[in-house]
């Protein structure tokens, strides 16, 4: 501990780390931990990966800071490549940066810039970062907003189709979503001042709730009807985590632009928004990115990356590790009552903490995630209230280790109900 570490930055757990290696990670005591958080969706390729290490170790002795908009570098040149070989059909220009948040800065900022209209609409629950812009487009909770107003003004909220909290059927709840999307866009914001629709395909932050292919397509044909972008936030939910490389990949939808961050670069700060060129060519050049943006060594950390996750198939084994992880937290649901829903997709599934949709549970959900971490198990927790405990662990986890998670879950969770 650190008097002098600002409240500022909240943390979740007193865990001191010394290093990691795989899915475990390890205090400065020796104890052990399995990490089910991967640094919230970070670290797929595990912690310290050895080609991870190498490439970067290898770049750093090369060169560190090769600015980029001073000159250029082999591993970004490479990564653009390479990511726009991976980005849906038809986003073959990439444009880097260092956070989450400010790649959506960036996707906002060219929305409007090239549509020369003002509003973005997002959608209920969704979070999009902390700066000021990206604070503005987040609706996960009122933690980063109250206080902070006025907040960017052009931002309008419509229903995501969270299901279980309306107590509706996916059908039912997907038909409320998108007629009040019609009816937002013809009640506060019009389709000409209407940028774009900004979404995460799985939400994060607000509980690990996944929209639906209905949903999705829904919003696609809006915004072709109406020369509005989509922008898929897949900074949390992409680059495998759900089992495809995408998650709108699920929900069979071609965005306009996707943002991605977290699992890109292994934990060195690298994301990155993905357009077609015709689209990036409508943006102000100079507006974006800054001073650290596409960092040579994230870089190739980040071509590293990309080896491990094609080569080791990481992809595949987020689909069926998720589903070994889905069964297991089912049957762990059935022995308690207050464990109201199990959802998600691939290596991103939350449990929910309550006993209905209005009566969340947190302060036992921080008991089972503290009784987790007794028993060597990192866990983290979201939604409004923390009542969701999610589970994130590392793509390249194997079945033992799920297994193993499991037993210390259920021992926790027999504590905490005893
Ligand atoms: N979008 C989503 C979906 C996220 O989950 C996050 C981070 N939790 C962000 C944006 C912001 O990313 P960062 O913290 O890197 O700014």
């Amino acid at each position: 501990m650190s008097h002098h570490l600002s409240p500022l930055l909240k943390q979740a757990s007193r865990v001191c780390v010394d290093h990691g290696k795989g899915s475990w990670l390890f205090d400065v005591e020796g104890k052990a931990y399995l990490d089910f958080t991967s640094g919230i969706g970070v670290t797929s390729t595990g912690h310290c990966h050895p080609r991870v290490v190498a490439a970067a170790q290898e770049q750093a002795g090369k060169v560190i800071h090769a600015q980029y908009t001073t000159v250029s570098h082999e591993p970004m040149l490479q990564l653009s490549d390479r990511l726009a070989g991976r980005m849906p059909e038809g986003l073959d220009s990439v444009a880097f940066s260092n956070s989450g948040s400010e790649a959506v800065e960036t996707a906002m900022r060219l929305a409007r810039h090239a549509t020369g209209r003002a509003n973005i609409v997002v959608f209920n629950g969704g979070f999009h970062g902390r700066t000021l812009g990206a604070a503005s487009l987040t609706t996960s909770g009122t933690k980063v907003r109250t206080g902070f107003h006025p907040l960017m003004a052009g931002v309008v909220v419509a229903p995501f189709p969270h299901a279980w909290r309306y107590g509706w059927s996916e059908e039912q709840t997907t038909e409320f979503c998108l007629n009040e999307l019609d009816h937002i866009l013809k009640t506060q914001s019009a389709p000409s001042d209407t940028a774009a629709l900004l979404i995460e395909p799985v939400q994060g932050e607000y509980g690990y709730y996944p929209a639906n292919a209905a949903f999705m397509r829904g919003l696609a044909e809006r915004c072709q009807k109406h020369g509005i972008l989509l922008i898929a936030d897949e900074v949390q939910a992409g680059y495998g985590r759900t089992g495809k490389f995408w998650s709108l990949e699920h929900f069979g939808v071609r965005p306009d632009v996707v943002i991605t961050a977290k699992g890109l670069a292994s934990g060195f700060p690298l994301s990155a928004i993905g357009a077609s060129a015709e689209l990036m060519a409508k943006g102000m050049p100079g507006s974006q990115g800054g001073t650290y943006g596409a960092n040579a060594v994230a870089c190739a950390a980040a071509l590293a990356t990309l080896d491990v996750i094609e080569q080791e198939k990481l992809v595949e084994n987020a689909a069926v590790r998720g589903q070994q992880m889905l069964e297991q937290l089912q049957a762990v649901q059935r022995d308690y009552a207050w464990i109201a829903d199990i959802r998600g997709k691939g290596l991103m599934l939350g449990m929910e903490i309550a006993d209905s949709p209005t009566r969340p549970l947190p302060d036992l959900a921080a008991k089972i995630t503290a009784a987790c971490e007794a028993e060597g198990l990192l866990l983290l927790r979201c939604g409004i209230d923390g009542q969701t405990v999610r589970f994130l662990p590392p793509l390249v986890v194997n079945e033992a280790e799920i297994n193993d998670a499991m037993s210390r879950l259920s021992r926790a969770l027999q504590k905490v109900a005893a």
